[in-house]
């Protein structure tokens, strides 16, 4: 393995930060720590940055311990969401600066730094301070600045979260391009979905200092194995009702039975019924919020013209091969 990460606990007081977290990365992979405010995925990504030290467990790169080596010894190249950059240097000077600390010859300085204002096209701002260019363009000297020295791994704490959500999709995109152009191991930290689903190889879903389930987007949508990865990865009706219930056999303490609300399916014929209490349009799905037994359940329906309307009646199928079991606690 390129990156593992072995039982690592890290505790703050009474806080257990990071709760033996255990994770192997291959080398090139792009993972993302996802996860809601406070779950640990910064502590893990600061963890592995060196930034902090563990209180048990152990990080190996291809194999060796890095305890004990301090962040600036470790090579990996780290972005925050403040891009901070050094106000008072041009970019260029900000480029180069990793590297003039690692005594590299001047010569091959400025070619690198060439090199890399080209890789985020900034190349013709090359003499401008910071403050002259837009949050997205400093984010990009950031990343330009990360990747100056060769790092053997590039970590993003929450790189796109300052920025404007224009802004935020492009940089999306060209982040991803540049990763996979230069095959770095790459973990970002967010608690975007979006953005985890859209960058990621896999992502890392983080609840209460422990992971819940790794995987691609792909399988933590379709096979989500909590409740909480069900509903953190999209939108889910959790199945209450005994009426709804009925003929999806039973479910025990620890489990609940849950679906996606595009897995809802209206049908004349259907065997349950409910009210539409909300509809809201938006193109290319209608998403209606329908009471049906006593409980509230989301339906989302695709390519349908005609408008439904509150008050009406709705006749709805729960296909059985699309009700999910879930465990109802975290893992
Ligand atoms: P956020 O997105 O809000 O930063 P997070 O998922 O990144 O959340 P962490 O910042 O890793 O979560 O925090 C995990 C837990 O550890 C929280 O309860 C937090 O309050 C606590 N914590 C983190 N850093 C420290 C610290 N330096 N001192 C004390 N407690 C801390």
């Amino acid at each position: 393995m390129f990156l593992s990460l072995r039982d690592v606990t890290k505790r703050f007081g009474a806080v257990v930060a990071v709760d033996h977290v255990n994770l192997d990365l291959s080398e090139g992979d792009f993972v993302c720590f996802l996860g809601p405010s406070g779950c640990g995925k910064t502590t893990l990504l600061r963890l592995v940055a060196g930034l902090e030290s563990p209180d048990e467990g152990e990080i190996l790169l291809q194999g060796t311990d890095l305890a004990g080596l301090p962040a600036r010894m470790r090579n990996f190249g780290v972005v925050f969401q403040s891009y901070s950059l050094f106000p008072n240097m041009t970019v260029a000077r900000n480029v180069a600066y990793g590297l003039e600390c690692r005594k590299w010859e001047k010569a091959r300085i400025d070619s690198r730094v060439k090199e890399m204002l080209a890789l985020v096209h900034l190349d013709k701002h090359a003499e401008k301070l910071p403050h002259e260019l837009s949050g997205g363009m400093q984010q990009r000297v950031a990343l330009a600045r990360a990747l100056a020295p060769e790092p053997a791994v590039l970590l993003l704490d929450e790189p796109l979260s300052a920025l404007d959500a224009k802004v935020r999709e492009s940089l999306r995109g060209e982040i991803r391009e540049l990763q996979q152009r230069l095959g770095i191991t790459t973990i970002m930290v967010t608690h975007d979905q979006d953005e985890a689903m859209e960058m990621a190889d896999s992502i890392v879903a983080m609840n209460r200092g422990r992971i819940e389930q790794v995987g691609t987007a792909e399988d933590l949508y379709w096979e989500p194995e909590t409740r909480f990865v069900g509903e953190f990865i999209g939108r889910l009706n959790l199945l209450e009702a005994p009426a709804l219930l009925a003929g999806l056999g039973s479910h025990g303490q620890d489990t609940v039975l849950a679906i996606r609300p595009e897995h809802v399916a209206l049908s004349n014929e259907g065997a349950h019924s409910g009210t539409v209490r909300s509809v809201a349009f938006l193109g290319n799905t209608m998403r209606l919020g329908v009471e049906a037994a006593g409980q509230d359940l989301e339906i989302e329906v695709h390519g349908r013209r005609k408008r439904l309307n509150v008050g009406e009646t709705v006749n709805f199928e729960l296909p059985a091969d699309r009700v999910r079991r879930l465990a109802s606690s975290s893992v």
